[in-house]
């Protein structure tokens, strides 16, 4: 938990998000500026800044946080549909806040490469 991390406070509770899941490894919520129909985030409880920070001991959580996504694409209906998984890293990835989070995106076609 670091107290000025926005994601971390997400996680504790003390700064209100949309919460649509959460289990012990992850907590995942609606993106306050989506880019489509459904847009969220999901998070770790712990706080890792980015993939960079990841090592092989993390590869039990990493794995969690990627099933915890396609549990919830199978929760909120969109599985069959699909989905995109994100997850941006560093300033050329596009990383705006410094605790990794993988986005979900549904509900619409979605373009291809990235910009
Ligand atoms: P990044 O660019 O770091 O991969 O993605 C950060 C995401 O966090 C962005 O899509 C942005 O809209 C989202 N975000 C930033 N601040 C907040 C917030 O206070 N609440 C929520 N729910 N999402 C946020
Ligand atoms: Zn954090």
């Amino acid at each position: 938990m670091s107290g000025d991390c926005l994601f971390c406070r997400i996680a504790s509770g003390d700064q209100p998000a949309s919460i649509v899941y959460e289990n012990d490894d992850v907590v995942a919520f609606e993106d306050i500026s989506p880019q489509a129909p459904t847009h969220l985030l999901v998070i770790p409880r712990d706080h890792l800044e980015s993939t960079n920070e990841l090592s092989r001991d993390d590869a039990e959580l990493a794995g969690r946080i990627i099933i915890a996504c396609k549990e919830i694409a199978e929760s909120m209906g969109f599985a069959a549909d699909g989905y995109r998984v994100v997850i941006n890293c560093g300033s050329d990835g596009g990383q705006v806040v410094q605790h990794l989070h993988a986005h979900v995106l549904a509900g619409r076609s979605l373009g291809w490469p990235p910009g």
